[in-house]
């Protein structure tokens, strides 16, 4: 019985929404109320901070995938940009960065501004694109539990790939496509408009973001031009599946 509890504890706490679809209502658990309410959703694997962290690669390392100058104005102009708005965001809100973290920040966006929205999102989002990707390595494919988990959800790593480019090329304007694993635990396609995501309170496909695909205009469109589809299918031989695995296990 005691175990049942805490299972179900800890079941509330990563989706309030399933606890209410199984018939318990939030509210009549105050103190769960409230934990529901500051972390949404947690995850063992939480490396990204408020500021933005050194590329972990030269501007061309991914090209023919991605060309230099891209990468070099994606990452010094756009997402820089971002990171100064969000630390200039949370001093207005008074978000103390060594307080809380980016992710709970992320699961409460709702209740702040769309600065804050725009800007914690732009950052978060950036900063995890950038990890998922490095220098083709011959490994171009996911492996371990991380496969297991693509081929029991969507059967198989070819559909799965396909509804995930269909979500990149789906998105109208701009915005991003991700992997989701839910709170029970099922990984999903999902996209979201803007630089919103999946941790948000306000997301149509909540869950942990285990890869994201960044489809703004200039993402792609100096090599790429019009041609969002050509982007996403050269982007694929560029993941860094080892990062993305660790993200997957860490949950
Ligand atoms: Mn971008």
């Amino acid at each position: 019985m005691k175990k049942n509890i805490s299972n179900r504890r800890a079941f509330l706490k990563l989706t309030g929404k399933a606890g209410v679809a199984a018939g318990l209502s939030i509210s009549s658990f105050p103190s769960l109320a409230k934990v529901i309410s500051q972390q949404p959703f947690t995850s063992s694997f939480e490396d990204i901070p408020y500021t933005q962290t050194p590329l972990p690669y030269q501007y061309n390392a991914l090209e023919p995938s991605i060309d230099a100058m891209t990468m070099e104005i994606h990452y010094t102009k756009h997402a820089a940009t971002y990171a100064k708005n969000l630390a200039e965001a949370a001093k207005a809100e008074n978000v103390d960065a060594g307080k809380v973290k980016l992710e709970n920040l992320l699961g409460n966006i709702s209740k702040y501004s769309p600065k804050m929205r725009n800007n914690a999102g732009g950052h978060y989002n950036h900063e995890l694109f950038w990890k998922s990707m490095g220098a083709p390595s011959g490994k171009n494919a996911p492996s371990g539990k991380l496969l297991a988990a693509i081929e029991k959800d969507f059967n198989s790593v070819d559909t799965f790939k396909t509804q995930f480019a269909d979500a990149a090329k789906n998105r109208f304007g701009s915005g991003w496509a991700w992997l989701v694993l839910t709170g029970d635990k099922k990984l999903v396609i999902g996209s979201s408009p803007n630089q919103d995501n999946p941790l948000m309170d306000i997301a149509e496909v909540k869950g942990f973001p285990v890869m994201g695909l960044d489809v703004w205009e200039h993402a792609y469109y100096l090599k790429y031009q019009n041609k969002r589809p050509d982007y996403i299918t050269a982007w694929w031989n560029i993941v860094n599946w080892d990062y993305v695995q660790n993200r997957f296990s860490g949950i």
